[in-house]
């Protein structure tokens, strides 16, 4: 598996230089509902990848009722990949995103990028079960500095990712460098809820039921509890949208799913 560069090894291109951030944003400096410092939400992230990710499947299909591969597959029907594309996973975890993708564009080079190595490895083994062996690439590295080039890829995507990435700027803006001009953007993540009869009952489940779910299964109530707290930091549609247009990119836009719990946002490198 190939090893991640550290942000220092990685110079940012002369063109990506002029957002350069001037301080982190607000959710950098929380884990779930608890204060901390950026470093220490990386590490505690990571931990909790490590933690689940044998379960990390099992619980998805738990959590959800299985409504998550329904997200998914509208997901990937929106970016509908051309053949023979450059496509970057990140985030990419056990391979859900990869390996739909791979199905609609098996021609297409699919590099699956993550933070934690426990996750990558449950996604090789997945793919190697499901017997996709050519065009997959496995890379250990932080959504922040890639471990990937400039201008190398038609599509980015990062799948329920974003929120727990420590700086969500150097995220965006690390995506528009890798991309190719007129390379495309999607993220697909938790949000914010837009219809307001839901809202308790959300609120409800996702504080009592889910911790609860995540004890029983993953032998693991505080991952889930983090879950649910994430989701509440993480910034609202419109916001990302600012942010994204901030990082470069053009044409963005969000799609709401079930209510707004998740929302697809896309942007476009310009041409
Ligand atoms: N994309 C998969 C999916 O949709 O099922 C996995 C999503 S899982 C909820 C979140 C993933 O983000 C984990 O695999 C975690 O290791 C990864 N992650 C967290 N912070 C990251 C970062 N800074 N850079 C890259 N991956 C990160």
């Amino acid at each position: 598996m190939t090893r991640y560069m550290t942000r220092s090894s990685q110079k940012k291109s002369p063109s990506h230089a002029k957002h350069e951030p001037t301080q982190l944003a607000e959710e950098s400096g929380w884990f779930g509902f608890q204060p901390v410092s950026p470093e220490e939400k990386t590490a505690r992230v990571r931990k909790v990848f490590h933690s689940v990710a044998p379960q990390y499947d099992l619980m998805n299909d738990l959590m959800s009722g299985g409504v998550h591969r329904l997200w998914k597959r509208r997901f990937v029907d929106m970016i509908n990949p051309a053949p023979d594309q450059d496509i970057l996973d990140v985030a990419g975890g056990t391979g859900d995103i990869a390996f739909l993708l791979h199905k609609l564009s098996p021609t297409s080079r699919i590099t699956l990028c993550d933070i934690n190595e426990s996750m990558l490895r449950v996604g090789r083994d997945r793919a190697i079960n499901r017997g996709f062996l050519h065009n997959f690439n496995y890379v250990v590295g932080n959504a922040e500095c890639l471990p990937v080039p400039d201008n190398s890829q038609d599509i980015y995507t990062i799948s329920f990712g974003l929120r727990n990435v420590t700086d969500i700027d150097a995220a965006l803006r690390d995506a528009y460098r890798i991309l190719k001009p007129n390379g495309r953007f999607y993220c697909l993540e938790f949000s914010h809820v837009d219809f307001k009869p839901l809202q308790k009952l959300y609120d409800l489940y996702s504080f009592s039921i889910l911790p609860k779910l995540g004890r029983y299964v993953a032998q693991d109530e505080q991952s889930y509890q983090y879950l649910a707290e994430s989701i509440r930091k993480f910034p609202t549609q419109n916001a990302l949208k600012t942010r994204m247009e901030q990082a470069g990119f053009e044409l963005c836009s969000f799609h709401n799913l079930t209510g707004g719990i998740v929302a697809i946002h896309v942007g476009h490198k310009k041409a």
